[in-house]
């Protein structure tokens, strides 16, 4: 039993007839009230020095961050600063879960299976709320005006990742929007004969194969999905703004037709050009109202 799990204090007092996005929500404003009138960007060290929580940076081969109930966080030393700040918001909302296993409060059976099931999406959600507290955020994001731009002013302020502050513009809800990363490749499903060496009469080995088409390659809807599924996968057509950004490898914006499965009609969209581990990709907002 760890008295100083700062979640055990918030537990004693948290109503069990809430949803497991409020307990996460509301955990991390407790956790914010411990830095009165906290400015951009969110001081995560004195949270932790606050709570005895232990920040060690560390070779994590290929696991991002973790965190022990006696308090240790561990956090990849190789990754970027916006990475580890994305990473140590997440372990700081495990502690509820550790606190949790360690107190088994008489939540209602309901919210306990919605808590170990979406587990993961719930610190994601958690730590977007330390990093980016919705009042101040979306007051920003309202005076900023709902755009890229405004994303990457937001990203430098709060200090994260552009897809992260991203994705909380998408949870503020002032816009009905989606944030997708298109990728220019074949689909999984089709047969690449030069992808098997397999050769023609015609030309190189590339000759035969199906034109590669720009797909999306990751999908954000906000966190309260008032958007239906888009599948991953789907291509977008040349004369698309979102097209126009990977040829040009500049900003784009425009109105394009896109057939998203779900929500299908003319869209403005805002791209811009990214790499991704050296590759080229496409980072859209898509406005769905
Ligand atoms: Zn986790």
């Amino acid at each position: 039993m760890s008295p100083d799990n700062p979640a055990i204090n918030y537990l004693a007092s948290a109503a069990g007839n809430t949803s497991a996005e409020k307990l996460l929500l509301q955990y991390a404003d407790y956790l914010l009230s411990v830095i009165p009138n906290a400015d951009f960007p969110v001081d995560l060290n004195t949270i932790a020095k606050h709570f005895n929580l232990k920040v060690y940076k560390v070779p994590l081969a290929g696991q991002r961050a973790l965190s022990t109930p006696n308090l240790n966080i561990f956090l990849e030393q190789d990754d970027r600063e916006t990475v580890q700040r994305y990473s140590m918001a997440h372990e700081m909302m495990e502690f509820l879960f550790h606190a949790i296993d360690e107190m088994h409060p008489g939540f209602p059976p309901e919210l306990l299976s919605q808590l170990a099931n979406r587990k993961e999406a719930l610190c994601e959600l958690g730590a977007s709320n330390l990093l980016m507290p919705m009042q101040p955020f979306r007051a920003a994001v309202q005076k900023l005006g709902f755009s890229i731009n405004t994303g990457k002013c937001l990203a430098s302020e709060c200090r994260v990742s552009l897809t992260a502050s991203l994705r909380r513009m998408l949870d503020t809800r002032i816009k009905k929007a989606v944030l997708a990363y298109f990728k220019f490749s074949n689909s999984t499903g089709e047969f690449i004969p030069s992808a098997v060496k397999q050769s023609n009469m015609f030309g190189p080995l590339e000759y035969m194969d199906p034109p590669k088409k720009l797909r999306i390659l990751r999908i954000f809807n906000s966190s309260y999905s008032e958007v239906g599924f888009i599948p991953k996968q789907k291509s977008v057509e040349s004369n698309t703004s979102i097209f126009k950004c990977f040829e040009s490898g500049g900003y784009t914006s425009g109105f394009d037709y896109l057939d998203l499965v779900s929500e299908k009609g003319t869209f403005f969209v805002e791209s811009i050009p990214v790499s991704l581990n050296g590759e080229k990709r496409v980072l859209s907002l898509i406005f769905l109202d």
